[in-house]
């Protein structure tokens, strides 16, 4: 396998029960928790491969355990912006867009002293209804974007596949579409979520070997939940609880046969680095 091209991989920092699109987000006892010891499995896993990753942290997360954000910037990964209450942003106004923006940029500030450069949208909702969406982010200070993601359904079946810059008002911002897989059906989800854990490993890592091939990163994406099958599930519509939950497969150990097989690295790291060549 290629050890040269290099791919990035995220983590988005929310709970079990920070399913997208929920209309309210269910009140769940503190002691029903289970973000912080599952994102210390992956952060240990992540210290043995020596890898480090961007978490995309969700505001109210962050708040009610700045420890584990504080752990997680201590370790080297990248502190990301995930909004601050998981709604998606196609139902927000502009307003209620930036002030989830900065109640998130307060509380990162608050526990790293930087503010993030990275933002990504609940369920992939920067769509043609939030055509402020990336004005905002540049004018903020944000550098890149990962809120766009080229799938059928829940994603833009004819959004771009590989990195672009997009030109603002208020200057450039890269977006950073996450990995799929093409077949007749249209763009399959092998970079994360369901589908990373459901189609075979051969499909993803021969996935990634093609992004590097032709010289491009494939950026995968997981959640703390995706590494605790055992975990609580919300009772939810058919569907909706595939795609939030899946099947009970747990999604270690193919992490960590990525982790052995490919090098990855922040997405701040791999915009540094196209910047520096422009
Ligand atoms: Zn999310």
């Amino acid at each position: 396998m290629a050890k040269q091209a290099v791919h990035s991989l995220s983590v988005d920092l929310e709970d079990w029960f920070h399913v997208c699109g929920l209309k309210q987000q269910p009140c769940i006892p503190p002691d029903d928790w289970r973000v912080h010891r599952a994102t210390e499995v992956l952060l240990d896993l992540f210290a043995e491969f020596g890898v480090k990753t961007t978490f995309f942290v969700l505001g109210c997360v962050a708040e009610s355990d700045p420890e584990l954000v504080r752990t997680i910037h201590r370790q080297g990964h990248e502190i990301a912006s995930h909004g601050y209450s998981h709604r998606l942003v196609h139902e927000l106004s502009s307003a209620e867009f930036v002030d989830e923006l900065q109640k998130t940029e307060d509380v990162i500030m608050g526990i790293t002293g930087s503010l993030p450069v990275g933002f990504r949208a609940p369920q992939w909702s920067a769509t043609a209804h939030t055509p402020w969406f990336d004005d905002i982010l540049a004018q903020r200070g944000y550098r890149y974007d990962s809120s766009r993601n080229p799938l059928p359904f829940i994603g833009d079946r004819n959004a771009a596949r590989h990195p672009y810059r997009i030109e603002t008002a208020h200057g450039a911002l890269w977006e950073i579409p996450p990995m799929v897989s093409g077949s007749p059906l249209g763009n399959l989800p092998t970079g994360g979520g369901w589908g990373f854990r459901l189609f075979p490993f051969g499909l993803i890592a021969a996935t990634v070997e093609r992004y590097g091939r032709a010289g491009r990163p494939a950026v995968l994406y997981l959640h703390p939940r995706e590494v605790d099958p055992q975990g609580p599930r919300l009772k939810l519509p058919l569907l909706k609880r595939f795609a939030s939950y899946g099947t009970r497969r747990d999604g270690l150990p193919r992490l960590r046969r990525l982790l052995g097989s490919y090098t990855f690295t922040t997405l701040r790291e791999m915009v540094d680095s196209w910047q520096s060549v422009s």
